[in-house]
């Protein structure tokens, strides 16, 4: 194997051709690369092969994960194309998300990370700026939510809320039962919160058809009837077991 593939395969790079590989004035690792021939003068929106602009801003740098202790760094031309829905766009790159400064492999684990601990942590671990993270977090989460369509196919939710701020603020959360999935959630506990569900779900387009199948809906004790009319309403056995034990509680206390 060259040593340019060894390269490659260390940042993880794909269809792309590793040029040269150097230390940089600051000691970090500095990885030069060319996106691989198929994936040239692709609009950095949507991808879509397109004629040739100019060279944009020279060469730009996307920071890659840590290799050891050190940074390193994949370094390319950054040309720019005519898209025929986008204009006039810097060209995609198959190493990182259009608009970032960072490799994928490198958002991809600090949205993983944030997921799992604070962002102070991920900010500190990382080596990046705190408001950082949160840029890199939406990025991940757009992508993923464009290629997921979490209303399809939905025929039994759970809703209900959690608490946050110490109990301070609530969130509606709605969870597919089928996948165990979050679906959808938002600010707020009172039957306002939940009715912005299905109305949303219905601009999304989902009409009838989907709709339709909220029938299996588990509701938490309030009050679905009106936000999902056609919902069969079942019994979460947690409030079950939670309400006979307060009840349980109280006979205990009186004898
Ligand atoms: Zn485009």
């Amino acid at each position: 194997m060259r040593g340019t593939r060894v390269w490659a395969r260390l940042l993880g790079l794909v269809r792309a051709v590793v040029e040269d590989v150097w230390i940089g004035d600051e000691g970090e690792i500095v990885v030069a690369a060319r996106p691989g021939w198929r994936e040239h003068d692709r609009c950095g929106v949507c991808r879509r092969h397109s004629p040739g602009f100019d060279l944009g801003d020279g060469r730009r740098r996307w920071r890659a994960l840590d290799l050891g202790t050190t940074l390193a760094f994949v370094e390319a031309e950054a040309p720019r194309v005519t898209c025929r829905r986008h204009g006039v766009v810097v060209c995609a790159v198959p190493w990182a998300r259009h608009h970032s400064r960072f490799t994928r492999a490198f958002e991809d684990q600090a949205a993983w990370l944030a997921v799992n601990c604070s962002k102070t942590a991920v900010a500190q671990l990382m080596r990046v700026a705190w408001r950082t993270v949160g840029g890199i977090c939406e990025r991940v989460a757009d992508e993923a939510q464009r290629e997921v369509d979490l209303l399809a196919g939905l025929r039994r939710i759970g809703i209900d809320e959690i608490s946050h701020r110490r109990g301070q603020r609530y969130l509606t959360v709605v969870v597919d039962h089928d996948s165990g999935r979050l679906v959808w959630a938002a600010a707020g506990r009172d039957r306002k919160t939940v009715e912005r569900f299905p109305r949303r779900a219905r601009r999304r387009a989902l009409q009838t058809a989907r709709i339709g199948v909220l029938r299996h809906g588990v509701l938490d004790r309030w009050s679905g009837r009106r936000s999902l009319p056609d919902a069969v309403r079942c019994v979460d056995p947690f409030h079950v077991v939670m309400l006979a034990t307060d009840a349980l509680d109280e006979v205990r206390r009186e004898v």
